[in-house]
Order: structure tokens, then sequence, then C-alpha cells
């Protein structure tokens, strides 16, 4: 059996994660919290099949590579720069006083301060991958928000490298297990990381950056798309395990580094693109593996604790980030999107309680109280996100609820989505016809506010949202979100609240006509059809003269 077990851990974490999601689905929880459960059930504390321990933590590893593969592919450096002058204080800042509540909460625990700081440390560093995904799901990942989010992360990313690389260092001044090998003393350990990470970025930036544009050029050319796919994956890969075993830089950024240094050719979407089902099913697995390392049985053996715990990630982390943010005199909405973001932790924390436990230096039980906090902050961040959702609704609409929109009282029409396509048609449609656009993020909805449009913030394929639209009166209702998925859900629902309405929605393929249909779309247009009647339109109107007979 020993020579199949990756196919048995991939199988496994693959399939119950899809079960328990689509189970929690059905519940009305996040998927996540199915993919977590499904780790629990596989993992060593709960009877029955037990996946891979040592396979499992790896194939989570590729997922966070290719996920911050992908944000570097969204991230240039002058994104990076942009932020720095919040990101840079406020992650240092957040981490001091996370710090500061983990070496409280140890020392009342009778551990000692040394072990705090490791403790602390581990609590202060949220998760890329929980990040990521949150800011995926609600499109915040270009807007301002978004950008200062990751470029905090960026930098909490690269304390904790230094922090990993330190600690052996540190041990013995910590009251862990003095270092195997003491060269240097710390200021040399420290001076070594430091040189590391320069390295690494100049050569990232003076060879990378020629050497892997002129690689995918290469390649384009060659015209062969898989050859292209797989350029783009043994970069991101090489880079990533590359940078950490030269230069001892972590998976991660080297795989943020390789992304960045893509997005600069005109083939960073394609790259892009190419990387993410293959990033989805990973992170995937990223969760299942969290949820094997959780031993159910410490919620019961110390609860206390673990609220604690819990409270210093989830409590005392968000205010402090909400503070740091508003004294830059930066919004509320920014400051509490934030807050909820990186009210959670991860991967790195793991990591280092790991370390923390092998040098001496953290009790196992502090391995077991932090792997509880990153499980049940995990679990608690979408609803926090929830409720930022509904708390950012008032903010951006200058406090107090939403308005009524007045122009559901009458006949009209509804947009729902305002990007490429939909801004098109608004602005059509604003002197033929009373219009109520929805729109689900933040900036955009302000955005149309501002340009004198009744709007509707949220998401429309919930329910409430889309009602507040006045479907009963809507006469016409523009479906132009991209994702048919949505769109039949929205198109079902409006259906059922309106069945004389016209319902024209967005496609992309035959199928899609299909299923829109079904839901009820009065029609669904195929954008590559419309561009061809766009072409016939411009096209000569009649045929050419016969030429003249001899
Ligand atoms: P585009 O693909 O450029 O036409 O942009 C689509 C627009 O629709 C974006 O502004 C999205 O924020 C918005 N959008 C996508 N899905 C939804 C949804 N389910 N509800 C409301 N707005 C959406």
């Amino acid at each position: 059996m020993h020579h199949t077990s990756l196919i048995a851990t991939i199988v496994a974490g693959l399939g119950l994660a899809f079960v328990f999601g689509a189970l929690a689905n059905r519940l009305k929880l996040p998927v996540l919290v199915g993919y977590l459960l499904a780790g629990v059930i596989v993992g060593p504390f709960t009877p029955g099949y037990v996946a891979d321990q040592e396979l499992a933590p790896q194939l989570a590893e590729i997922g966070v590579i290719l996920l911050m593969f992908g944000v570097g592919l969204h991230f240039s450096v002058k994104d990076l720069m942009a932020v720095r002058k919040i990101a840079i204080p406020g992650a240092v800042a957040q981490i001091t006083a996370a710090t500061l509540m983990g070496v409280g909460l140890a020392v009342a625990l009778g551990w000692g301060w040394g072990p705090g700081v490791v403790f602390g440390l581990a609590l202060s560093v949220a998760s890329t991958v929980v990040l990521l995904r949150a800011l995926q799901e609600r499109r915040l990942i270009e807007t301002d928000r978004g950008r200062i989010a990751v470029g905090w992360l960026i930098v909490e990313d690269l304390a904790m490298v230094l922090a990993l690389v330190l600690l052996p260092a540190l041990s013995g001044v910590l009251g862990g297990a003095a270092p195997a090998h003491a060269s240097g003393g710390i200021l040399g350990a420290f001076a070594m990381t430091i040189g590391k990470v320069v390295a690494f970025v100049a050569f990232m930036l003076i060879v990378g950056r020629r050497v892997i544009p002129w690689i995918l050029h290469r390649i384009a050319h060659t015209g062969s798309r898989e050859l292209f796919r797989l350029a783009v994956l043994a970069i991101a890969l090489g880079v990533a395990f590359g940078s950490a075993a030269l230069f001892g830089v972590s998976f991660a950024l080297g795989a943020f580094f390789a992304g960045m240094i893509m997005a600069e050719s005109e083939l960073s979407h394609q790259a892009a693109n190419e990387t993410l089902p293959l990033r989805d099913a990973f992170a995937v697995l990223f969760f299942v593996s969290i949820g094997m390392l959780f031993d159910p049985m410490v919620l019961l053996r110390e609860p206390l604790a673990v609220l604690a715990t819990v409270a210093i990630i989830v409590l005392g982390k968000s205010v402090a980030a909400y503070f740091i943010v508003v004294a830059f005199k930066r919004p509320k909405s920014v400051a509490l999107t934030i807050s909820v973001s990186l009210a959670q932790i991860g991967e790195f924390s793991f990591i280092l309680a790991g370390l923390g436990v092998s040098l001496k230096l953290l009790p196992p039980e502090g391995r077991d109280l932090i792997l509880a906090g990153a499980i049940l902050s995990i679990l608690l961040n979408p609803l926090l996100f929830a409720w930022l959702d509904k708390a950012m609704v008032k903010v951006s609409a200058g406090e107090g609820p939403s308005e009524p929109v007045a122009a559901a009282a009458q006949p009209h029409a509804v947009l729902v989505g305002y990007g490429r396509v939909g801004k098109t048609v608004a602005e059509g449609l604003r002197n033929r016809t009373p219009l109520v656009v929805i729109e689900d993020e933040v900036e955009r909805a302000a955005e149309l506010r501002a340009a004198g449009y009744e709007v509707v913030h949220g998401n429309a394929v919930r329910p409430e949202v889309l009602m507040q639209a006045g479907l009963d009166k809507a006469t016409h209702v523009f479906v132009a979100v991209p994702s048919p998925f949505e769109a039949a859900r929205i198109i079902e629902q409006a259906r059922a609240a309106n069945p004389d309405a016209r319902i024209i929605a967005r496609a992309y393929t035959d199928a899609d006509v299909e299923l829109l249909g079904q839901m009820g779309a009065t029609e669904a247009l195929i954008g590559e059809q419309e561009i061809a009647r766009g072409m016939l339109q411009r096209a000569p109107r009649r045929a050419p003269p016969p030429a003249p007979a001899h």
C-alpha cells in the first residue's frame, strides 16, 4: 500500500473535501468549513482512514506556492511601493502587539516569556491562503484595500522568514535548547538572513527580470499552448523551490517574486489563467491538511486557553490593526477590511510552532493551542467577512442604513454587474428608462452612486440583495455578470419574482444559453456571436457590381 499513498492522499483529500464542501454549502456554511472537516476526518485524531501526514503538508505547500504566484501576477513593484508607507509600519506594529499579547497569555499559563515570544509570533502572522481566498471571493484583490492587505501580508511573511532563521540562533537566549553550532552569534545570523533575502531579490530583479520574459516570449512564439502552460508552471515552481533551496527564502516568497516578474510581460494574463485550475485544487488540499493536524480533544482539555488564544487572533489583532490603519488617516472601510482579513492564522504559524517545539522553546501544548486557534479563526473568518459586507454598506453609504431605491417603485430596468459589459449597457439605458444597478464591488458601487445611478450594493446571487432592486416592477433585467453559474441563480430568482420581465443574459457557450434559458432567461447573448454581428454590420452592404463582360 505504501507506494500508492500519494494517490490515496490526493484522492481522499479531494474526494472528502468535495463531499463535505457540498454538505457545508447545503447547510449554508462556507465550503471551507467542509474542507477543514474533511481534514479532521482523515487526520490521525479521529478513527478510520488516516492520510499520509508527510505528504499532505507538502501538497498543501504547492497550493501556497501557486497562490502566491497568482498574487505576484497581479501585483507590481509599483503597487508594493505604493502601499509600503502603511503596510510596513502597520505590519510591524501589529506583530508587536500580537506578540505582546501572546507573551501575556504564555506567562499566565506559566510557560515564561521566552516561549511566549514564539507563541506570540505564531499568533501574529495571517494565512496567505485564507486571506487570498477571502479577497478573491469578494473581488477585492485589485482594490485599494486589497492591495494594502496583500502588502501588509507580504511584510508579515518577510518578518516570519526572518523569525524562522533567527529562532535557532536565539533559542538559548529565549530559554530553549542552545544552538548546535553558534557561528557568529545572533548578529551574524541576522546579517546572514538579511543578506540572503537581499541577494534573492537582487537576483530576481537583475537576472530573473531578463531571463523569465525571454523564455516566455520564445515559448509563446512556438504557438504551442501546451508548452506555454508548462513553461509557466515550471517557472513558478522552479523559482519557488530554487529560492528556498539556494537563498533560504520561503517557497511562498519565491513564488510571489516569480509572479511579479512575469506580470511585467504582456503575457501575464494568459499566464495567470493557465494556473487557475491547479491553484484551486491545491488550495483545497491546503485546508484539508490543516484539518488533519487538529486534535479536537484540546477543546475539552483546555477550553479557557483555547478561548484566550482565539480572542488574541480574532479580537486582539483586529483591534490593533484597526487603530493602526485609522492612525494612518485611512478610511474606516480600509481599516475594517484589513482587520478582518488578518484576523486569522495559518501555515506560517504551524511552521513556527513546529520549529519552536523542536528547539524545546515551546511546550507541545503551545502547538496544540496554535492549531486550535488557527482552525477556529479560519472558521470564524467567513463570518467576520459577512459581517464586514454588512458594515461596509453602511460605511460606504455615508453611515446609516442603505437608502430605499426610488426607481424600484415604478416600471424600470435592472442591470446586474457594472463591468466591461454592464458599463456600456448602463450608459445606453440612462436616458431611456429608470434604472437600478446591482454591483458587488464597493468601489464600483460608490463610483456608480457618484455618477448619479441608483445602486444596490451586494452580490445579486443573494435573494435579499436581488429583491431590493424591485424585481416585481421590472420590465427588463440585464444580467451582465461574467459567471454563468451565478447568472443562472440570479435569473432563476428573478423569473420567480416576475414572470413577465424580459431577462437578457450574458453567455459564452451554447451550453450556457441552454442553461440560462432553462432558468428563465428570455434571451442569452454569446459574446463571440455579437462580435460577428458587429463585423457584418461593418461589411459592404451590397455585392460589388459584376466585372464588365468583354
Ligand atoms: P466584467 O466581467 O468586466 O463585465 O465585470 C463584471 C462586473 O460584475 C464586476 O464589476 C463585478 O463586480 C460585477 N459582478 C460580478 N458578479 C456579480 C454578482 N453576483 N452580483 C453583483 N455584481 C457582480
